[in-house]
C-alpha cells in the first residue's frame, strides 16, 4: 500500500514543532545570525518541548520518534532558522553513532542521561585537513591496555563549542585506511580535550562550529563505539539516517524562501500591476513550488525507508542532493523576485540564501552524494532492460522477408543486425571483424 499522509500523532508533531518554531526561533533568528552567536536559552526550550533528541528510544526514558517524524521537526525548524535548526538537530547526529552501536552499556548510559538532562552532543569525523574522506582520518588512537589514548585535531564541529559529550571518529594507524577508522563517546571534561574559536561562517551563524583539539585524551574502554575497522562502516550508517534530515533542512529553508517571495510579488507594483500578475514571475513561483513539494516526498521516502528498516543509503543520497540543490536555486529565485530588496538585511531572503549554501557541503556535499548515486547506478543498481547485445529482435516476416530458420546476428559495437546462416565476415557499418558478432 502507498500512502502519502500523516497520520494524526504526525500531524499534531509537526504543529508542535510549527508552534516551536515560530514562537520560539523566528523571532530570535536574524539577531543571532548578526551577533553570530548560539542562543542557548532557545536550544534549551527546544530539549524541554521534546523537540530536540525526540528519536532517543523509549527504553531509555526517550520519545522514541522515528525518522519521519524527525523530518517533519526538522523542516518546520529550518523553516525559521536553518542555522538554529542545525544546532538543535545535531543531538540527533551526534547519538546516531550510539544507536547504531552494539555496546548497549554505553547505551544506558549515555541516552538515559541525555534524554533526562540538558545535555549537547556533538559529532566529528572531519578535520582541518580532509572532509570528504572519511578513510583520510589521522586523528590517532592508540592502544594502551583496554583503553585508547587520542591525539589530533577535528575541524568544522557543529556544536563542538557546547556539547557536552562528542562522537570522536579516529584511526589506529592512517595507512590503514577504511580498516584502521574506530570510534569512541569522548567527554568534553576528560583531560586533554580543547575547544577552538568560533568559526566564522558565511551562514548558519545561529550554529556553533569550531575545532577541537585531542591531546593524550584518555578513553576507557568502555566509550568504544566502534573498534578498529568498525568506525567507517558506522560514519555511513550515520549518514544515511541523518541525509534525510538535511533535506528537511533544506525542503524548510526553502518553502519560507518561496512563502516570503509569493507575499511580495503580491504587493510590490512594477509597470502598473502588481509583479504577480507578470507570468515571467508567475514561472518563477510555480517552479519553487514543485521543487519544494518534490524534495519533501524525497526526504519522506528516504525517511520513511529508514523507519521500515530498509537500507536508505540511496534514498538518503538522492534526498539530500536533490533538496540541498534546489534550496539554493529557490532562495536565489526568491531573491530575484525581491530584487533590490532581496540583496539586502532589512528583508529575510539573504539570510535564508546563505543558510542555504551550506546544505551542499556538510554531511557529504553534492559531489560525494553524485559519487554514491553514479557508484550505485553503475553497480548494484539492477536494470530492468536487457543489455544491448541481447535486444530482443521482432522478425517481421512482411519487412525482412527471412527464409524460415534465418538467424539473427547483432554487432555488439554499433548494434547493426544482420541475417543469415552466420555473421558476416566484417560489420557494414562499422568495419569491426565477425567476433563482433553475437546471435540474437
Ligand atoms: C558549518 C559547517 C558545519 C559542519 N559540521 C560538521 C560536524 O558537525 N561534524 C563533522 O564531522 N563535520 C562537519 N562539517 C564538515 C563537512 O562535513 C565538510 O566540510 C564536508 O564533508 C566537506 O569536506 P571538506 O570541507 O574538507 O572538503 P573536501 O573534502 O576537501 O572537498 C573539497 C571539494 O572537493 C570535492 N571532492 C572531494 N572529493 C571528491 C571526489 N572524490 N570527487 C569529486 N569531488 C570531490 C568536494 O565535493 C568539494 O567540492 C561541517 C562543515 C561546515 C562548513
Amino acid at each position: 500500500m502507498l500512502g502519502f499522509h500523516l497520520t494524526p500523532e504526525q500531524i499534531e508533531i509537526q504543529k508542535k514543532a510549527r508552534e516551536f518554531a515560530l514562537r520560539e526561533i523566528l523571532p530570535v533568528a536574524w539577531h543571532y545570525d548578526a551577533v553570530d552567536d548560539t542562543p542557548l536559552p532557545v536550544l534549551r526550550k527546544a530539549w524541554e518541548a521534546g523537540i530536540m533528541n525526540a528519536d532517543i528510544p523509549k527504553e531509555y526514558g526517550g520519545r522514541g520518534l522515528g525518522l519521519v517524524d524527525n523530518v517533519l521537526i526538522t523542516e518546520e525548524l529550518a523553516a525559521a532558522c536553518a542555522g538554529l535548526a542545525t544546532s538543535i538537530f545535531d543531538n540527533s547526529l551526534g547519538l546516531e553513532p550510539l544507536r547504531l552501536s552494539t555496546n548497549d552499556d554505553l547505551k544506558k548510559k549515555y541516552f538515559t542521561e541525555i534524554a533526562r538532562n540538558f545535555k549537547l552532543i556533538c559529532f566529528a569525523t572531519s578535520e582541518p585537513t580532509m572532509g570528504s574522506d572519511v578513510s583520510g582520518i589521522r586523528c590517532l588512537a592508540r592502544r594502551d591496555g583496554d583503553d585508547y589514548i587520542l591525539n589530533g585535531t577535528k575541524y568544522w564541529i557543529t556544536n563542538g563549542g557546547l556539547a557536552d559529550y562528542m562522537s570522536i571518529f579516529a584511526t589506529i594507524d592512517p595507512e590503514k585506511k577504511h580498516d584502521g577508522i574506530c570510534a569512541f563517546l569522548v567527554e568534553k571534561n576528560w583531560q586533554g580535550v580543547s575547544i577552538g574559536r568560533r568559526i566564522p561562517k558565511l551562514g548558519q551563524r545561529g550554529s556553533n562550529t569550531v575545532g577541537i583539539k585531542l591531546q593524550d585524551v584518555r578513553v576507557p574502554k568502555e566509550n568504544v563505539l566502534a573498534p578498529p575497522g568498525e568506525g567507517f562502516v558506522l560514519a555511513m550508517k550515520t549518514f544515511a539516517r541523518t541525509r534525510p534530515a538535511i533535506g528537511a533542512f533544506a525542503v524548510g529553508a526553502a518553502r519560507s524562501a518561496m512563502e516570503f517571495a509569493i507575499d511580495y510579488a503580491k504587493r510590490r507594483q512594477a509597470f502598473g500591476a502588481k509583479i504577480a500578475t507578470y507570468q515571467a514571475i508567475q514561472h518563477k513561483i510555480a517552479d519553487m513550488y514543485q521543487k519544494v513539494e518534490t524534495a519533501r516526498l524525497l526526504v519522506w521516502k528516504a525517511a520513511w525507508e529508514a523507519d521500515q528498516g530498509l537500507d536508505p543509503t540511496i534514498a538518503a543520497s538522492v534526498s539530500k542532493l536533490y533538496s540541498t540543490e534546489i534550496a539554493l536555486e529557490v532562495a536565489n529565485e526568491a531573491l530575484q523576485i525581491f530584487a533590490g530588496y532581496g540583496y539586502t538585511k532589512m528583508f529575510p531572503i539573504e539570510k535564508i540564501l546563505r543558510d542555504c549554501r551550506l546544505f551542499r557541503i556538510y554531511e557529504g556535499t553534492s559531489e560525494v552524494q553524485r559519487l554514491i548515486l553514479s557508484g550505485f547506478a553503475l553497480g548494484a543498481y539492477k536494470p530492468v532492460m536487457p543489455p544491448l547485445e541481447d535486444l530482443p529482435i521482432h522478425l517481421e516476416k512482411d519487412i525482412v522477408n527471412l527464409e524460415p530458420g534465418t538467424r539473427a546476428w547483432r554487432c555488439r559495437i554499433c548494434g547493426h543486425v544482420h541475417y543469415g546462416d552466420g555473421p558476416p565476415a566484417e560489420c557494414p557499418y562499422c568495419f569491426f571483424p565477425q567476433s563482433a558478432f553475437k546471435a540474437v
